[in-house]
């Protein structure tokens, strides 16, 4: 039967806010945001994977 990779898949997390994202180039892109401007990108953040163990904000 076939694999499913989803569940396999590796999450990248923002080593600045924490947040989890499903590709690399996201977490990073989301890492150097947060870095500049201190603060989130909605447009960057609406991919983050929500993750319930770790619950910020
Ligand atoms: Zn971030």
């Amino acid at each position: 039967m076939p694999k499913t990779l989803a569940e396999e898949k590796p999450e990248y997390r923002c080593s600045e806010c924490g947040l989890l994202y499903p590709t690399k180039e996201l977490a990073e892109r989301c890492r150097k945001w947060c870095s500049e401007h201190r603060s989130c990108n909605l447009e960057i953040i609406q991919y983050a994977v929500k993750d319930e163990r770790d619950n910020h904000q």
